[in-house]
């Protein structure tokens, strides 16, 4: 049998009990043996001396749909599990299979008004109909968007309860037709939850000092908000930007979240504004350059903006860094308050969890177990995977090795294969995580999947 050998690496793996040298041997795609393992047994070593030798990250809120340069982005950043929170099962599937970079990734169909649902305010019944459609096509439950496209508090209310029943996933921007994407929405968000299980996404950007003009006071009013909520799921990031659309309805942004940043700059929520802030770097236009995608320099930025009919992403450095910190780090009786660490990232430019992570375990704000915990085994549980996320014997060989002095990964491995190296990432297509009800689509059209059944989302029965 093949068998491959990570030698010599400082193995991180909290599930397990294990921080310290180690080796890690692989067969047929699983983890056999973590330990001292006799390398004349390996058909391949891999040296890793003076590395960490991490399980493949498991980020829980990324970005794919219509870029499909996230796949290799993720995979060059550590990340061999994710979930895209805003994908159509005909885009995003056909684009995993091809760019998927041996990834695997599950989705959540977008409930848009006007474009996916029926103004902001849907019925029930077609909130059930979208929902149920949407898990049978490969999705594992559905996203509201209400930072950027809201629905009422109790058309929110309602689509957070009608996933429940279904049995399905359901994640949160807070913000509804009532409030913002900010710390007062998030405050909304955990009345409306009630008692069903959701996933309140990126925590740390309703604290950006947008109602009281105090990240850190917003950081620990959203603390308190989520203490209310213990049936639910929450992440946060720690990049400093955003990520959002650029695009203008009869010269004003579509998204709320756009108009808002461009009035944190000091800019008019205008097309004019929009250029103005690109010009000035406040917006940072994204572009696709060499396979991956990037921040432009402004001149690049305004030319794609005009080229592309206002159709692109910009990002703004609206994030609070103490916010992020202190968000990431917060306990509550030995558990993290915000479960998992993720980056909102795939294919908007942030995927650091790896570096900001290490600069927080250098400070001794988190240990690298902590970090490991946040990024890799926590997520992989939310998203009912008991064989991710850890590298016990028998698991998936998703492994990161990590170079502690850039904190980038070397070589990352999905399933005992090199998705990505020094040479950049490769791996061929992704495979989907979703929930049973898919199962007889996906063979129909013969994608590759896994199904899932995360138990936190029916504990609370
Ligand atoms: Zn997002």
């Amino acid at each position: 049998m093949q068998k491959l050998i990570i030698t010599g690496g400082h193995v991180v793996d909290p599930r397990n009990g294990i921080d310290g040298p180690a080796d890690v041997a692989i067969s047929a795609g699983k983890i056999s043996e973590v330990g001292s393992v006799a390398l004349s047994r390996a058909q391949r070593v891999i040296e890793a001396e003076g590395k960490y030798v991490l399980p493949g990250l498991v980020d829980c809120h990324v970005h794919t749909a219509g870029h499909p340069e996230a796949y290799r982005m993720l995979a060059q950043a550590g990340v061999t599990c994710a979930l895209d929170l805003a994908g159509r099962p005909q885009t995003t599937i056909p684009e995993m299979l091809v760019h998927g970079c041996g990834l695997t990734v599950g989705f959540l169909f977008p409930l848009i008004p006007n474009e996916t649902v029926d103004g902001t305010a849907p019925s029930d019944d077609q909130l059930r109909k979208v929902t149920r459609d949407a898990i049978g096509a490969g999705a594992l439950g559905t996203k509201v968007l209400g930072g950027h496209y809201p629905l009422t508090p109790d058309a929110t209310a309602r689509a957070i309860r009608a996933a429940h029943d279904i049995g399905c996933w359901c994640a949160v921007h807070a913000g509804t037709t009532e409030t913002g994407s900010d710390i007062e929405g998030l405050e909304e968000l955990v009345t409306l939850a009630e008692s069903h299980p959701l996933h309140i996404a990126h925590i740390n950007s309703y604290c950006r000092g947008q109602v009281t003009g105090d990240p850190l006071l917003e950081a620990s009013r959203a603390i308190r908000a989520l203490g209310l909520v213990p049936q639910c799921r929450s992440e946060s990031y720690l990049a400093t930007i955003n990520g959002t659309s650029a695009a203008m309805v009869d010269g004003i942004p579509k998204s709320n979240a756009t108009k808002t940043c461009l009035r944190l700059g000091g800019y008019p929520g205008t097309s004019q504004g929009m250029e103005q802030a690109i010009l000035d770097s406040w917006a940072q236009v994204n572009v696709a350059d060499n396979g991956v995608i990037i921040l432009a320099s402004p001149q690049h930025g305004l030319k794609e903006f005009r080229a592309r009919h206002t159709h692109v992403r910009v990002s703004f450095p609206v994030n609070s860094a103490a916010a992020a910190i202190g968000l990431a780090t917060a306990r509550k009786e030995d558990a993290f308050v915000v479960n998992a660490l993720a980056t909102d990232g795939g294919s908007i430019p942030r995927n650091v969890t790896l570096q900001k992570g290490f600069a927080l375990v250098r400070f001794g704000a988190l240990t690298m177990a902590e970090l490991v915990s946040k990024a890799c085994s926590v997520p992989a549980e939310m998203l009912g995977l008991d064989n991710k996320g850890h590298l016990g014997t028998g698991a998936d060989a998703d492994v990161c090795v990590v170079d502690p002095d850039t904190a980038r990964a070397d070589i990352v491995l999905a399933e005992g294969h090199v998705i990505a190296d020094h040479r950049g990432a490769r791996g061929g297509g992704a495979r989907v995580l979703a929930l049973d009800y898919a199962a007889p689509e996906l063979e129909r059209q013969r994608v590759p999947y896994a199904c899932v059944a995360p138990s936190w989302l029916t504990d609370s029965d």
